[in-house]
């Protein structure tokens, strides 16, 4: 209908002209308020035949057709018509299947239909009427008649006149496909009324012939409304069928797809990704005799097994595949240029490295001018007068240090060993040197506090000597400064220092690549979210990197420097607080700037799998924990916790400080460890394992306060790490409960056995070794097996009752709950002590 302009009679067409006399013009309204008008003329026709009588296939070329159009005086070339015999057969039968199946299939429609039916066959018998009372009126001459509804509904079923219908409308076409499906079937008269399209009257010279409706005629309508019409069928033809084949696997053509597959994979995922059900692929490996759940693991051999079978091809992917390879990835030589080195202050509490720090950062020309407000990211750069930049990081102590390495994050150049010089190597001196050796840092010992009267460097560097530091002034390699922090006495000779080490090193790094960076520090804020200091290592890190950090990934939204100050590049050794994390990253986690979201993705999901992989993988860690857990024969016991804290370092230093109280017998699980305020999660999960919650600088939120008191979880609040330990290793012993300790007092031997009372028997012994006491553990074996354990009930000699007995002598025993006492059995008798165990 290519005709849509507001008056139909206006078409291009011809008969718009003749229109104006012989056709009258009904408006049309439908549902939506839309409306039509539509030309209408009638003609009267003699029909040949009652109409009932007509095939319901109407018959072949428009001359000898018993259809009514068949016979009308002037046949109109409906070139359609003849050409679509088949074609209007084929037509027929999808009707009256899709009939059935809709009937079949849908009962309810079936009803709704045959409603339909019964109004259509109504109308159409009104129709009929009122065509045969505007008959009378007009001859051959047409007149206008009011078909009330859609020119559809016009269709004289029953009528012995044939309506000739024409109308251009467009609306009215989708009207009339409402009655098809069940027209066609049931009423195998030739009369089911079509709007023809005006598009066909062009043809022939008599538009009114043209615009004839018949079965025919509108089942060859090859136009828009038809073949629409025809899609409706095929449609519903697809429906019964997929309804029939409901249930059966393979319905559709498959599609074959590369189905990447890591080295281990869950059944489940490996579903999605070969877009298959779960359950089918459980199906088929249990064809292959492995009886395993969506949830499972498999390996990339039973995997590859999976997708050949089901048709896919493979592609093996190894974890270095995925994962961001940094060890690989060399800056050439050319491309290093020098960076600033970085500087970790060290040393025992209150020896005043925070003073230090703090001194150093006094020093900073750019701070100086700028007024200095300072913000605590962990770290800090200043400038020296002379132009040179120094990065400082304000660990909370070696333990974090320590565990940034432990992650192959070294990221510091040169340690800084505080030590106060009126007072003297403390145990954490020692264990800051300890650390600092095994990491193969130098060092430059700053000997603090030189303004104070007591103040004796000498006593110290001699003391150093002990843990093989010599230094400078003692003509050693090691440098050394006498400093002040409250007098800034001795800063500037300790940054010249660290500037010569700096040098000494010779610190390069190629500023100009994808960026490489070191999680410091990491925490999640209410109102930034994640955030996370990080020390660039390499590259530049500029803002709308795209990175994976950990097992997050991210894209850098903003960065600020220790100044507080908005920055859009970090060059290497530059610590600068990242927003736009995906999560809270780990301190000594790699961020590493990758060129799409698609891979930071991938690998943060990988990374992901494989964290979970190692936290599902229960403990034991290591073969030395699994064979004495194995010998030990007995379920260790577990003291479970929930940790908080306020910044992911302290998060770690307190895990790793509570792993270190397990041992074979009792250990520390961590249910959960994390950064922030405490959780109603939290809470869910101590008072699911009755495990306390401690809280390391933070407090529960509101919500979780009052879960904790309701559910009467324990919650345990510290601010240093050394008291939350050893609060814990004290609650763990007390679990443990105190140890056992036996001490074999005495060993015998069964030499005859008599009865005893009515039940029991006597053990006639010979003492070897120590004592017999009454009253004492004994243990009775035989052949070098324990029989029993038990305790000496009674102990006799010579028919008295003696209290104890000595090496050498015989006397009888019987043995508490047991009789099985044979000749040769050797009796073992011992003490035990219980002893408050440690941690
Ligand atoms: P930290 O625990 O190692 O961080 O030590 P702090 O920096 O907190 O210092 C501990 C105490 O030593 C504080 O009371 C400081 O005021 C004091 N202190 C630190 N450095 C100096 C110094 O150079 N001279 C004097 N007189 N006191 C100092
Ligand atoms: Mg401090």
């Amino acid at each position: 209908m290519t005709d849509s302009n507001d008056k139909p009679t206006l078409g291009r067409k011809p008969l718009g002209l003749k229109r104006s006399v012989e056709a009258g013009e009904v408006k049309q309204t439908f549902s939506h308020g839309r409306t039509n008008k539509v030309v209408v003329e009638v003609k009267r026709r003699k029909l040949i035949g009652k109409p009932g009588e007509a095939p319901l296939a109407a018959p072949p070329p428009p001359p000898a057709a018993p259809e009514p159009a068949a016979v009308a005086p002037a046949p109109t070339p409906r070139a359609p018509a003849p050409a679509a015999e088949s074609r209007q057969e084929m037509q027929a039968r999808l009707l009256r299947e899709a009939e059935e199946a809709r009937l079949a299939v849908l009962e309810e429609q079936t009803r709704r239909e045959q409603e339909e039916k019964a109004r259509a066959l109504e109308e159409e018998r009104r129709r009929a009427e009122e065509n045969r009372k505007a008959e009378t009126v007009v001859e051959v001459a047409p007149a206008a008649v009011e078909p009330v509804e859609a020119p559809a509904a016009a269709a004289p079923e029953p009528a012995a006149d044939e309506l000739e219908v024409e109308t251009k409308s467009e609306a009215a076409a989708p009207a009339p496909r409402r009655f098809t499906p069940v027209a066609a079937p049931k009423r195998p008269e030739p009369v089911a009324k079509k709007p023809a399209h005006a598009a066909r009257d062009r043809k022939g010279g008599d538009e009114r012939r043209g615009g004839k409706l018949t079965v025919t005629r509108a089942l060859n309508d090859d136009e828009g409304a038809r073949a629409r019409s025809l899609a409706a069928l095929k449609r519903a033809r697809e429906k019964e069928k997929r309804a029939h084949f409901a249930g059966q696997s393979q319905p559709r053509e498959k599609q074959v797809r590369d189905v990447v597959v890591p080295e281990a994979i869950t059944v489940q995922e490996l579903a999605n990704r070969m877009a298959e059900k779960g359950a089918d692929l459980v199906k088929a490996l249990f064809k292959m005799g492995m009886m395993v759940t969506v949830n499972q693991t498999i390996d990339q051999d039973t995997a590859e097994l999976l997708v050949e079978e089901f048709g896919h091809n493979i592609q093996r992917v190894s974890e270095n595949d995925v994962d961001i390879d940094t060890a690989m990835d060399v800056d050439d030589d050319a491309s290093l240029l020098p960076r600033p080195p970085v500087v970790t202050i060290m040393g025992h509490v209150d020896h005043g490295k925070t003073s230090l720090l703090d001194a150093l950062r006094g020093t900073d020309v750019v701070r100086g001018e700028a007024g200095g407000i300072t913000q605590h990211i962990g770290a800090y750069q200043i400038k020296t007068k002379g132009g040179e930049l120094i990065t400082f990081l304000d660990t909370p102590g070696h333990e974090a240090f320590t565990e940034m390495r432990m992650r192959g994050a070294n990221v510091t150049d040169i340690v800084i060993l505080v030590v106060a010089g009126d007072d003297g190597l403390m145990p954490q001196t020692v264990e800051a040197i300890n650390h600092t050796k095994a990491a193969g840092v130098p060092m430059i010992v700053a000997i603090t506090k030189s303004d104070k009267p007591e103040f004796n460097p000498q006593k110290i560097r001699e003391r150093l000597l002990e843990h093989e530091i010599l230094v400078e002034a003692m003509s050693g390699e090691v440098q050394d400064v006498e400093v002040s922090a409250k007098t800034g006495a001795g800063l500037d000779e300790l940054i010249e220092k660290i500037l010569l080490q700096a040098e000494l090193l010779e610190l390069k790094a190629n500023p100009d690549r994808a960026a490489e960076a070191t999680v410091i520090e990491a925490k999640l804020d209410k109102g930034k979210g994640p955030l996370a200091t990080v020390l660039i290592t390499r590259g530049t890190l500029k803002v709308g990197d795209i990175l994976v950090v950990g097992t997050h990934s991210g894209r850098v939204r903003a960065m600020l420097d220790d100044k507080g100050r908005q920055i859009k590049a970090a060059p290497p050794a530059l610590p600068v607080e990242v927003l736009g994390l995906g999560g809270v990253p780990m301190a000594g986690d790699t961020l590493t700037v990758v060129e799409s979201e698609a891979r930071a993705r991938e690998v943060a999901a990988f990374r992901q799998e494989r964290a979970t992989a190692k936290r599902t993988t229960s403990a034991p860690t290591s073969l030395e924990n699994m064979f004495s857990a194995l010998s030990a024969k007995q379920a260790v016991i577990e003291y479970p916790v929930v940790i908080r804290s306020d910044v992911q370092g302290s998060t770690e230093a307190i895990v790793n400080a509570l792993n270190k109280l397990s041992n074979d017998e009792i250990k520390v699980r961590v249910l959960q460890s994390g950064v922030g305020a405490i959780t109603e999660s939290d809470v869910g999960l101590a008072q699911a394992s009755g495990a306390p919650i401690i809280g390391f600088n933070v407090r529960p939120n509101a919500k979780a306060r009052e879960m904790i008191e309701r559910q009467k979880v324990r919650l345990k609040y510290f601010d240093v790490i050394y008291h939350l330990t050893d609060e814990v290793a004290k609650e763990m012993a007390g679990i443990w409960g105190p140890e056992r300790i036996e001490h074999v007092v005495g060993r015998a031997e069964v030499k005859e056995v008599f009865p005893a009372g009515k039940r029991d028997k006597a053990a006639g012994l010979l003492v070897l070794e120590g004592y017999i006491k009454k009253g004492i553990n004994a243990r009775l074996t035989r052949n070098d097996v324990i029989v029993s354990q038990t305790l000496i009930h009674s102990l006799r000699r010579f028919k008295d009752d003696v209290p104890e007995v000595r090496a050498g002598l015989e006397c009888g025993v019987v043995l508490a709950d047991t009789n099985d006492i044979k000749p040769g059995d050797m009796l073992e008798v011992f003490e035990v002590e219980e002893r408050e165990r440690t941690l």
